[in-house]
């Protein structure tokens, strides 16, 4: 709740619509109590005295009457009709609308009918028809402004209900077995009512407006009773002659109207779990970059350079840094593989080499990633855009997420190669089909018009590789592809993917966690803990001898088969907040090996041969006593 109105507050427009709305709604309250003349009182001598008259500070209408009085309780009137319809064609909208949505099959249907032949009306008309059965009177213009809006909720509540009921959770209060009233009340309706009060605040507004609109055309409030409406509707035939009688309820209806919708607006954004992170806009197409200079491009350089990288998130007041510093270096047909727990920056440090963080948050302050000699990093958007896909492309760990789910695959293949060259619908359909080939889908020609629900999620994982290789890159990274796929269809891909690098002369990022994995496919690995590498070298060379003390203890959750009875260790504590980094190593807390020394200062990255480890006290060394 609290976080639901701070958020409020952030957005300006809405918090300005509120103060101005519980004014209103403050005035209208006290209303009975202010020393106001009283508004049904004519006094025919004193007729359309000007605003500022003396004791009329809005002046009167053609009856003499004191406007400021009469618009008080107009506003008073009007509110209480708005609110009120706006409420009762909430709660019967969202009952039909979460029976018709949880009952589905033939409940839905007769219901669902029934509110369509409502809404085929057009609006304003059903409204007059329902007032002139009903007999003007503020009481049945309330009663037909909400009828006509009961519609638009059943159909936004039963969209809603819907998707809820096929979910899981309520699968499993079925099996638990509660009954469906129990159901519907514990577990749709909870999820269905910040819908309901997103619905509710964009359309009080409206349902003010439709009101007065019936009160101006003599249906609603009736006279002497003064509404906005019908004020509007008496002061219609001096609209030239005294404009301040029709001004001031008119400005009003504006000020309720304009308050009530910059307030909606908030509220449906502030209720929007998307939003809740602070973003409210979309993220830009390429990842902010704020540098002060690049790191020269390194001399006899590989396929890919990235130099000290770094990438934050800037979120509030806060600074998380993801990437700390990374150098990473890639030749022509090497597999690099990058190791880490989860949160280490593996995948901010993938993602920032083609400018596709999500910004806002993420900023790059700092580091270049030269491809070709190229420096990405701050490259204008058009160039990056022309590289991603051709030059370098992605595998990402959930296919069903990267693939459309409406599109046969085939279709997004032929995409994937026509977003950088122009071809023909037939070439493009055997292109597609040599790609699925080239990851090993049987039956390629048939499969090509299979939607993605179609595939196990093995083979959509090679359609996933199919479209990497659309364009002919000189570089994959794979972000975690195998992790949700099970051992079998895992050693699959990845033979696949070993495959393509010797055939291809691929250069293949592979982020991984598992050890098994970058033993199987990599030349290099690279270790990651809190943003930056700790140690880097030959794959087997690792694999013997890790010298990190934070490899050492990762091999050591790897279960090995064969290897007898040992204790799988788990690594004591978490790894640090990149927020608030300790200083010197960041690993310290959780070392056995720590000493006084490892919190001070930055630790160097040492090389020995082609094996570099951040470490003071690597493992393997003997111990120095402090
Ligand atoms: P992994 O190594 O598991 O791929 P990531 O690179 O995804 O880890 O994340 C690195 C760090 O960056 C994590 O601490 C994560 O919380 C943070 N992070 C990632 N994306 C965002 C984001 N959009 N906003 C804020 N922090 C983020
Ligand atoms: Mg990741």
């Amino acid at each position: 709740m609290i976080a639901f109105l701070t958020l409020l507050a952030r957005n300006r427009l809405a918090l300005a619509g509120g103060i101005v709305l519980v004014l209103v709604v403050l005035l209208a309250l006290v209303t009975p109590l202010l020393p106001l003349a009283d508004p049904d009182v004519t006094n025919t001598s004193n007729r359309f005295q000007p605003i500022f008259s003396d004791g009329a500070l809005l002046g009167t209408d053609h009856l003499g009457r004191d406007l400021l009085s009469r618009l008080m309780w107009g506003t008073r009137l009007s509110l209480a009709v708005g609110f009120a319809a706006a409420i009762i064609a909430a709660t019967i909208g969202a009952a039909i609308g979460i029976v018709a949505g949880y009952y589905g099959g033939r409940t839905d249907n007769v219901i669902m009918r029934g509110v369509d032949m409502l809404m085929a009306f057009p609006y304003i008309l059903l409204a007059l028809a329902i007032v002139a059965a009903l007999g003007p009177g503020l009481f049945n213009a309330l009663i037909a402004v909400a009828a006509v809006n009961v519609p638009f909720f059943a159909r936004n509540i039963r969209g809603i209900t819907v998707s809820i009921a096929n979910k899981e959770f309520v699968d499993a209060a079925r099996l638990a077995g509660l009954s469906n009233r129990q159901i519907i009340l514990s577990e749709i309706l909870p999820n269905v009512i910040p819908v309901i009060v997103i619905a509710m605040s964009t359309t009080i507004g409206w349902m003010i407006l439709e009101t007065a609109g019936l009160s101006f055309l003599g249906l609603g409030s009736q006279p002497p009773q003064a509404d906005l409406g019908s004020m509007l509707g008496e002061a219609r035939s001096a609209l030239i002659t005294n404009p301040h009688t029709s001004i001031v309820p008119g400005v009003m209806i504006l000020i309720i109207v304009m308050s009530i919708n910059l307030l909606g607006d908030g509220v449906r954004d502030a209720l929007d779990p998307r939003l809740k992170s602070g973003a409210l806009s979309r993220p830009m197409a390429a990842t902010q970059v704020q540098r002060r200079d690049a790191p020269p491009a390194p001399t006899g350089a590989g396929l890919l350079e990235v130099r000290a990288l770094e990438t934050q998130f800037h979120l509030k007041s806060r600074i998380y840094r993801a990437v700390g510093g990374v150098d990473l270096h890639v030749e022509k047909g090497e597999c690099l593989g990058i190791i880490g727990e989860s949160g280490s920056g593996k995948s901010v440090t993938a993602l920032s080499i083609m400018g596709l963080v999500a910004s806002p948050p993420g900023v790059i302050t700092g580091g270049a990633a030269y491809y070709d000699g190229e420096d990405l990093i701050g490259a204008p958007y058009r160039r990056l855009r022309d590289m991603r896909g051709r030059n370098v492309s992605y595998i990402f760990q959930d296919p069903l997420a990267t693939l459309h789910p409406l599109y046969r695959v085939g279709d997004q293949l032929i995409e994937a190669i026509r977003a950088h060259r122009p071809i023909g619908r037939a070439e493009g359909q055997a292109k597609a089909i040599d790609l699925l080939r080239a990851v090993r889908i049987p039956n390629a020609e048939k499969r090509i018009s299979d939607y993605p629900h179609e595939m196990s999620g093995g083979m959509r994982q090679r359609v996933g590789i199919a479209m990497a290789l659309a364009n002919d890159p000189d570089i994959i990274i794979a972000d975690e592809p195998t992790t949700a796929l099970d051992v079998t269809v895992q050693a699959q891909v990845l033979t696949i993917l070993d495959d393509l690098r010797r055939s291809r002369g691929l250069a293949i990022v592979f982020i991984t966690h598992d050890f098994g994995v970058v033993a199987q496919l990599c030349d290099r690995v690279a270790v990651m803990y809190a943003g930056r590498i700790v140690e880097e070298g030959p794959t087997e060379e690792i694999l013997d001898a890790p010298r990190h003390p934070y490899t050492a203890r990762l091999m050591a959750c790897v279960p090995e088969l064969g290897g007898g009875k040992r204790r799988l260790d788990a690594i004591p504590g978490l790894p640090p907040v990149v927020d608030r980094l300790p200083e010197g190593c960041a690993f310290a807390d959780r070392c056995q090996k720590v000493q006084e020394t490892c919190r001070r200062g930055d630790i160097p990255f040492a090389q020995s041969g082609g094996h570099a480890v951040r470490c003071l006290y690597p493992v393997g060394t003997e111990e120095v006593g402090s």
